[in-house]
């Protein structure tokens, strides 16, 4: 796609810090490095998010999720990593080439801060609507 600018950095028209290449996926630091470390890896093949991956890019791009996730956790010398993906832009994506953000965590306080609300559980509710996830579910 000529306009996606994360396709441009796989093409090497636009300049990167490159972390990691194969022929399948590519890893470079994020420009806004959240935390020090803040890594994106993306699919080579241009796919707008999960919502529109197929099952084999996802092995893919998830099977290189660890031994990065390893890297920049040890580079960094971090205590944790949080590894997000936004879907959409309700879900704060920003950029309409999947990616799955590494982000190293150095204490709770650092500047990623991620809050669960919880609520009261209603368990007929939740068997209502896990039953109506799970019909949902494509083979
Ligand atoms: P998201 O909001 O999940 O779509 O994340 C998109 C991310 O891409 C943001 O964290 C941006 O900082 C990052 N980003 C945008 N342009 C570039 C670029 N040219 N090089 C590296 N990271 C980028
Ligand atoms: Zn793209």
């Amino acid at each position: 796609m000529d306009s996606c600018i994360f396709c441009k950095i796989i093409a090497g028209e636009i300049p990167s810090s490159k972390v990691y290449e194969d022929d399948k996926v590519l890893a470079f630091l994020d420009i806004s490095q959240t935390t020090p470390g803040h890594t994106l890896v993306v699919p080579k093949e241009h796919v707008r998010n999960v919502l529109e991956m197929s099952e084999k890019t996802a092995l893919e791009l998830s099977s290189r999720l660890p031994k990065l996730a390893r890297a920049v956790k040890s580079a960094t010398n971090a205590k944790g990593l949080n590894i997000l993906n936004n879907n959409e832009e309700v879900a704060g994506q920003s950029v309409f080439h999947a990616h799955i953000h590494l982000i190293p965590r150095y204490d709770s306080n650092d500047e990623l801060s991620i809050t669960f609300t919880e609520h009261e559980p209603d368990f007929d509710a939740l068997a209502k609507l896990a039953q109506k996830i799970a019909n949902e579910v494509t083979a």
